[in-house]
């Protein structure tokens, strides 16, 4: 699904990533572990193109991923994003904001004007089935609460339809008992659908328990990988 060859990016003089060599298969829950500052982000941020690799080759189903304006509308349909701070919009209702990933799906008319056909407004809501929030779809964002806001974020990513989604560091910011609710629905989500998911982890315990495999990444290298069962304290 992903092949990654000989990554590498810099930033001036400093290696973020240092010949980095990947498979991510088809379906598969992907966790990315390492403390901060190993490279976790750049590594997604190239999968997908908003960072520009200096040298190294990615592919997605073969194809490889390329930086003019085709090829990044491709690969935006195919690979949606979660983030740590959740990048929700605060004052538009949760139903809108998982609307905006039908934006690429939608033509750009209805967008500006923020209307969207039927089947769009009812993917959304199929997506916000699947976090259980649709009763809070007509409700202002900035009302949430965090562990709901990245349910959001979860459930515009699932709007985009994509074959791919990249998280980062998606449960950062939660306390444990919401990190684990957040990553059971991203984890069934992904499953029932078959979506490949990248998920960047800095907490040992969270990979053991949601990593279907672990890559352990340190100072910009791949440092392990293997199953949740071979992963011990000292990654
Ligand atoms: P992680 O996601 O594992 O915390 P990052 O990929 O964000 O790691 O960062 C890896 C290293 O690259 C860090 O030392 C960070 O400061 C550096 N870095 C990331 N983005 C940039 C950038 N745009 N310019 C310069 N340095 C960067
Ligand atoms: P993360 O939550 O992944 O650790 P950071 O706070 O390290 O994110 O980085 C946030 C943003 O700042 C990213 O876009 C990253 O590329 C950029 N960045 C990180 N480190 C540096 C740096 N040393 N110089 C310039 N930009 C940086």
């Amino acid at each position: 699904m992903i092949e990654i060859r000989g990554l590498n990016k810099r930033y001036g003089a400093f290696d973020a990533l240092k010949g980095i060599d990947l498979d991510v298969k088809p379906g598969e829950f992907l966790v990315v572990l390492g403390p901060s500052g190993a490279g976790k982000s750049t590594l997604l941020r190239c999968i997908n193109r908003l960072a520009e690799p200096t040298s190294g080759d990615i592919r997605i189903d073969g194809q490889p991923v390329r930086s003019d304006a085709a090829s990044l509308r491709r690969l935006r349909c195919q690979v949606a994003m979660i983030f740590q701070h959740y990048n929700v919009v605060p004052r538009l209702s949760v139903q809108k904001n998982v609307l905006t990933g039908r934006l690429g799906a939608v033509p750009s008319v209805l967008s500006w004007l923020q209307i969207f056909p039927r089947k769009d407004v009812a993917i959304a809501l199929e997506c916000l089935r699947r976090v259980e929030l649709e009763d809070k779809a007509e409700l202002r964002t900035d009302t949430l609460s965090g562990g709901q806001k990245q349910r959001v974020g979860i459930a515009r990513a699932l709007a985009q339809q994509p074959k791919i989604i990249l998280a980062d560091e998606p449960v950062a910011s939660l306390d444990p008992k919401t990190s684990r609710t957040v990553l059971n629905y991203l984890k069934q989500a992904s499953r029932e659908l078959g979506i490949t998911v990248v998920c960047n982890l800095h907490q040992i315990d969270y990979a053991r328990e949601f990593g279907e495999r672990i890559v352990g990444v340190s100072g910009g290298r791949i440092v392990f990988e293997g199953g949740p069962d071979q992963l011990n304290g000292d990654v």
